[in-house]
């Protein structure tokens, strides 16, 4: 990472459009996971960064005391959900602790808490997690290739870490999910691949499984393409039939999903419908 900066936020508990979710926390701008499909890249038209996504980490420094005030406000229980834009365990927190100190924040009331996160680092936390009433820590799994994981997140800790969270997590007591956002087409959507993940997703203890496909935001798609080409171009003919009939495609990948998700007893979801 480049650049580090630190800032302070006017609020910290921000209203969400996502469905399910009421407020966002994202204790920092920019994400160091560097996911090269991240949607996410679209928060450096507002911070006025100009480096590649990936190289700058804002550190909203008074989140904490912003999130204490905020909270007193908050009148109805609410969904509260770290990390819509940012990875609130993307390795900086390690030193900052950011989303720890909003975390213990958040004990005293009774409000259902997500964390989504691709980082083993938020079993750190436990101790603290433990004491929310209502929480659920979800794992983005998008690949368990090394290669494809170097070249697609180059920033992140390997998926078999990431099942070991799951473990843990569970073993203490605190629900958690596998997200596989997005679902790579011909590296994450082989029958092989969906299985292997279904599988490891059951053993590792985690309750259910949601499947995301690619959204072809336009930045976005440019860039995995580019990626495709220079490391794999055995997989842009299937790329090309993701691109040219992405309904088709959707209601195939969706079929074949419910079908090993029910051979495994996994309980499958989708944020994608059948077209
Ligand atoms: S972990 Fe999430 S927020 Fe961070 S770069 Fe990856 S997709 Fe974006």
């Amino acid at each position: 990472m480049k650049y580090t900066n630190l800032i302070e936020c006017r609020s910290i508990l921000n209203k969400s459009g996502i469905p399910g979710i009421d407020y966002a926390i994202n204790p920092y701008i920019g994400c160091t996971h560097k996911c090269q499909y991240c949607y996410a890249v679209f928060m450096k038209r507002f911070s006025g960064h100009t480096e590649p996504w990936g190289d700058f980490v804002d550190i909203k420094t008074n989140a904490p005391a912003v999130l204490e005030r905020q909270l007193t406000r908050l009148t109805r229980r609410s969904h509260i959900n770290f990390g819509t834009v940012c990875d609130a365990y993307q390795p900086i927190e390690r030193k900052y602790r950011i989303t720890r100190k909003c975390l213990s924040k958040l004990i005293p009331y009774h409000h259902s808490v997500s964390i989504l996160t691709k980082s083993p680092l938020v079993t750190r936390d436990i101790d603290l997690l433990k004491q929310i009433k209502d929480i659920e820590v979800g794992f983005t799994i998008t690949t368990l290739d090394p290669k494809v994981r170097r070249v697609f997140e180059p920033g992140t800790t390997p998926p078999d870490q990431r099942f070991s969270a799951i473990e843990m997590l569970n073993r203490h007591g605190i629900r958690t999910w596998v997200f596989v956002a997005p679902v790579l087409p011909y590296f994450t959507d082989s029958q092989q691949t969906i299985t292997q993940i279904i599988r490891k997703t059951r053993d590792a203890g985690a309750r259910y499984i949601m499947f995301d496909t690619l959204n072809p935001y336009p930045k976005v798609w440019k860039n995995i393409k580019r990626l495709v080409k220079k490391y794999f171009p055995e997989a842009i003919e299937q790329f090309r039939d993701f691109q040219d009939d992405s309904d088709h495609y959707h209601n195939r990948l969706r079929r074949k999903i419910t079908d090993i998700g029910f051979k495994n007893m996994l309980p499958c979801k989708f944020t994608f419908g059948c077209g």
